[in-house]
């Protein structure tokens, strides 16, 4: 055994941390000067100088901005590269711009034409049979982007249920979802901090319970007026918190005690293979929500329901799911979203492609691993299939709750500008890396040196 491998655990030097994420600034202040103007010139007329105020978050006090991405490739304005793990945070993880939706598109808005027309075209009717194909789902209906999916899936949910409930999991994100914003706390449910402008307090609309939490469930659903209970199988948007053995079968004998719907988000958790968890892992949900990579980048989403709920609503004469009963949007199942959706599962994200980003997310994984037990870091690091993340715990948290607990900004910070500063990208919000089907076992191989390098900086 080695000397280093003799002794316990490291701790991070505070002040170490707070040098090196000056140093790493400082740096990418002099990397980027392009995206500092860019975003400069942006404040005059932009919302927070950025095109979503959500794209402040990344680190460095401006976000880069690019000129092209193609395939696991992004180049900034200044034509610096970068390997891309964010890839959108799922929505290229076809990979940007992938060959066969380029063309798919430009046949479709191109040479065929027409975008949107309020009419179908024939090749919906493939994408969900292979959506059911791949999710178990029977028939499927399309949206714009994930939110959306999920909330016409809680609609629909209430409707069949005449419940006025949602049950999600504390530290869940499902989109600008209004009934998700709710956290469980030891005095009890609390709207999330930072709830911009509220509907209603989100208490009246949601119950909320602690993820791998059986007992904690079946309290809440006991109470009979939950319709649906909204998930992950496993949670990602709070690093990745995995379900213990047994606890998904749980949750699917509770809510079929109790009455209530499930339904499977599968918005991330698709990183876990062609049919997401809810094939890889068995599952058998009422209701399945996608969006953000299923079109190639393009915006679309989709949900698809179990046999007895499509007859339930399609026969249910209060249901006005035709005109204005609050399901559906205009742009919804347009033709550009519906060919790229085509190209993208039919092409792209195929059942071979996933064995090969999988394959290519272990090899990440083992990368970080190696990093973690060579200098001792007390971090944990957890794969779903392409996804890969690491939190600053020494286990893997089993809760949203105990995953925020493990949070440290300024770690999350110091990561991320190391690596944007030698041209890798992770996922802003948290340490998330996403392979797609033109990720490398070498450009892991890469992000592990440079984690290897930060680690050792920091140590
Ligand atoms: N579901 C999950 C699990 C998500 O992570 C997200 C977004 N991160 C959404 C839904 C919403 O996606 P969108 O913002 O594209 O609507």
């Amino acid at each position: 055994m080695s000397e280093l491998a003799a002794t316990g655990p490291r701790t991070v030097d505070r002040h170490r941390l707070a040098e090196l994420i000056k140093r790493e600034r400082l740096l990418y202040r002099a990397n980027f000067p392009g995206s500092w103007e860019a975003f400069s010139a942006g404040g005059q007329h932009l919302l927070g100088g950025v095109p979503m105020t959500w794209m402040r978050m990344w680190p460095g006090d401006y976000p880069l901005y690019y000129a092209a991405a193609s395939g696991a490739r992004l180049i900034d304005v200044d034509g610096n590269e970068f390997i891309d793990f964010c890839l959108g945070d799922s929505g290229a993880m076809a990979g940007h711009s992938p060959v066969a939706v380029q063309a798919a598109i430009s046949r479709r808005y191109g040479e065929a034409g027409g975008a949107t027309t309020m009419l179908p075209t024939q090749e919906a009717a493939w994408v969900a049979a292979e959506l059911a194909r791949r999710f178990g789902m029977q028939h499927w209906s399309f949206t714009l982007t994930a939110t959306d999916a999920n909330r016409w899936a809680i609609r629909l949910a209430r409707q069949i249920t005449r419940r006025p409930k949602i049950l999600v999991f504390s530290y869940c994100y499902h989109g600008s979802v209004d009934e998700a914003f709710i956290v469980a706390t030891p005095d009890g449910p609390r709207a999330r901090p930072g709830n911009v402008g509220a509907p209603v307090d989100p208490r009246e609309t949601t119950r909320v319970a602690e993820f791998n939490d059986a007992a904690a469930l079946e309290r809440e659903l006991a109470h009979g007026d939950v319709a649906a209970v909204l998930m992950e199988p496993a949670l990602t948007n709070i690093g990745i918190v995995l379900p213990e053995p047994g606890y998904l079968d749980a949750v699917r004998m509770l809510t079929r005690q109790y009455g209530t719907l499930l339904i499977n988000d599968e918005t991330h958790t698709f990183s876990a293979g062609p049919g997401g968890c809810t094939a890889a892992w068995g599952l058998q949900p009422d209701i399945v929500t996608i969006g953000k990579s299923i079109a190639g980048g393009i915006p679309a989403g989709a949900y698809g329901l179990a046999p007895e709920l499509t007859e339930l609503i399609l026969n249910d004469a209060d249901a006005d799911i035709n005109d204005t009963g609050g399901v559906g949007g205009t742009l919804a199942g347009n033709a550009l979203s519906v060919a790229a959706m085509r190209a993208t599962l039919d092409e792209v994200l195929t059942d071979e492609a996933f064995a090969g980003m999988i394959q290519v997310g272990t090899r990440f994984a083992d990368g970080v691993q190696g990093a973690l037990d060579l200098y001792r870091l007390p971090w944990s690091v957890v794969q779903l299939g392409a996804r890969v993340e690491y939190r600053f715990s020494p286990e893997p948290p089993r809760t949203g709750g105990q995953s925020a607990a493990a949070g440290d900004a300024r770690l999350d910070e110091y990561m991320h500008l190391y690596m944007i500063n030698r041209g890798v990208l992770l996922t802003p919000f948290h340490n998330m890396a996403l392979m797609c089907p033109a990720t490398t076992e070498a450009d892991a191989d890469s992000h592990a040196a440079v984690f290897a390098a930060a680690v050792e900086d920091l140590v």
